[in-house]
């Protein structure tokens, strides 16, 4: 016996309850894996994920900046990421000190409200 008793004029709720994956923050790319301690055979194949070989020079040593102003915040900025973190050295590309003088700038805008304190954390 079929007797179809479902009628087909359901209307489809639009319930969107799907669970939003996290946004994606600070996405952390550790090493896991076995440590290949010998020389990679493999010259021909350059590796699946994004690399840039190309070598980052610190912005502040090639436009000679030493004073790291913390009221630019057009130039701070290029160093916050969207969430409001700052954008770790090796991301960025400025050298130790440079870097170092960058986050302390950017603590001294967020102090004064120039700069969002990072969202999440
Ligand atoms: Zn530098």
């Amino acid at each position: 016996m079929s007797e179809e008793s479902t009628k087909q004029s359901a209307p489809e709720r639009s319930e969107s309850t799907s669970p939003a994956p996290s946004a994606t923050q600070g996405t952390n790319p550790r090493p896991s894996g076995p440590r290949s301690s010998g020389p990679r055979p493999g010259r021909s194949r350059e590796g699946g994920r994004k690399f840039y070989r190309r070598k980052k020079v610190c912005k502040f040593c090639t436009d000679k900046i030493d004073d790291i102003n913390y009221k630019d915040v057009r130039l701070l900025s290029g160093f916050v990421a969207e969430s409001g973190k700052i954008v770790p050295r090796r991301l960025s590309g400025v050298c130790t000190p440079h870097q170092r003088r960058v986050t302390e700038a950017i603590k001294q805008a967020r102090n004064i409200a120039l700069l969002p304190f990072a969202s999440g954390h």
